[in-house]
């Protein structure tokens, strides 16, 4: 039992375990925070950072010999775990299944638990923790509102390690945590708003904008002593205004994404693909000879011209005008750069569309 947690109101409180938390009060329960977890708190530097303070924290104030922190998985039907502190019996990287467990079940319902001897338990979590030396785990959901968005656990070498004052202070806990987690959901809702075309999913002519400053900026040399080349290619379709007249407005957003899906499939991770407006992309291609870069932008017209759409069994004829360029040295004037790059394209529609024109 964490000893140190003020317990002079426990009298006010239910001891029976299968109360509920939301049931007891909360009036006279205190918590005592040490000051460098404050400091720590304030201190942190995102929401990665921030989930590792609670777990290496609500370690020391319960005593605990595991705190695990979980949130929504890459798919609906896992949990991952996000923060991990002390017995790692169930590794951070080891999605944990929702269905068939006490932490997803706490999650589903939105309702703390205590397992107070986790070798009786059926549960897929609780059965690994116990063969792992742990006898007690209590788990609170991260409530905000109506919303959860995932669970705190702490664990025990002993049974019987958490009563419902735990609970209920944990709770307390979880609840601040969940409001971190939900304005940093909002943030980043709002971030993608700023920054992301809806239609496509590509980035937007702003953010493109800012990425790019940043790609230039980050632009390193490598062991030769010279910076990697820095590809850009502006692509405009031909005669799209055609296309969404003969085939409706919506065939012609079908075609929009169908571009993107082409720019993103041949490029890497870091290269920045934008929308830069109506139907003119723009993609930021970093360490790129010539040559590939040419192979490339041939890649993207190919995978451009045939489009079907499967949903009205209609295959579109699409060709792009695609103006290039390279750069091998600093780049000075971001701005210039890309005026010049759309003056290239504009070169490509003058001389009869469908083509790629590199700048020399
Ligand atoms: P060019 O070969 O000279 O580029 O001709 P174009 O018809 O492609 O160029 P223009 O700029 O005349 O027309 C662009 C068209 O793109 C007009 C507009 O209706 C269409 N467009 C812009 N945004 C969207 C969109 O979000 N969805 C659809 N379906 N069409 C769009
Ligand atoms: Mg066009
Ligand atoms: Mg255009």
């Amino acid at each position: 039992m964490p000893r140190h947690i003020d317990r002079h109101q426990s009298d006010s409180l239910h001891d029976d375990l299968e109360s509920p938390a939301d049931e007891a009060s909360y009036d006279g329960l205190s918590i005592e925070l040490p000051v460098s977890f404050i400091e720590e708190l304030s201190a942190s530097q995102g929401i990665d950072d921030l989930m590792n303070v609670i777990a290496r924290w609500s370690r020391v104030i319960f005593r605990a010999d595991r705190v695990t922190i979980a949130l929504p998985g890459a798919d609906a039907d896992h949990l991952r775990l996000v923060a991990m502190e002390g017995n790692d019996a169930i590794p951070i990287d080891m999605p944990v299944p929702v269905s068939g467990t006490m932490v997803g079940r706490v999650f589903a319902q939105g309702k703390a638990e205590i397992c107070p001897d986790l070798s009786l338990s059926d549960d897929w979590d609780c059965k690994i923790l116990s063969d792992k030396g742990l006898k007690s785990c209590l788990d609170v959901p991260l409530l905000s509102g109506s919303r959860c968005f995932g669970t705190i656990n702490i664990g025990h070498c002993q049974t019987y390690a958490q009563d419902v004052e735990d609970m209920m202070r944990l709770q307390g806990m979880a609840h601040w945590v969940a409001t971190s987690l939900r304005i940093h959901h909002q943030i980043m809702e709002m971030q993608t708003l700023a920054d992301i075309d809806p239609l496509t999913g590509a980035l937007n002519r702003r953010a493109f904008a800012q990425e790019f400053a940043a790609l230039c900026a980050n632009r390193h040399e490598d062991g030769s002593g010279e910076m990697a080349p820095l590809g850009i290619a502006m692509i405009d379709l031909d005669h799209f205004k055609a296309i969404n007249d003969r085939h409706g407005h919506a065939a012609g957003d079908r075609v929009l994404i169908h571009v993107r899906d082409a720019l993103t499939s041949n490029c890497g991770e870091r290269d920045l693909i934008a929308r830069m407006g109506g139907e003119e992309f723009c993609v930021a291609i970093t360490g790129m000879s010539k040559p590939k870069m040419l192979a490339l932008l041939a890649r993207f017209t190919k995978a451009i011209e045939s489009i079907y759409i499967p949903e009205a069994d209609l295959n579109i004829n699409v060709t792009a005008s695609v103006g290039a360029l390279l750069v091998q040295g600093g780049v000075e004037d971001q701005e210039q750069l890309l005026s010049l790059v759309d003056r290239v394209m504009y070169r490509a529609k003058e001389t009869g569309r469908n083509r790629i024109i590199f700048h020399q």
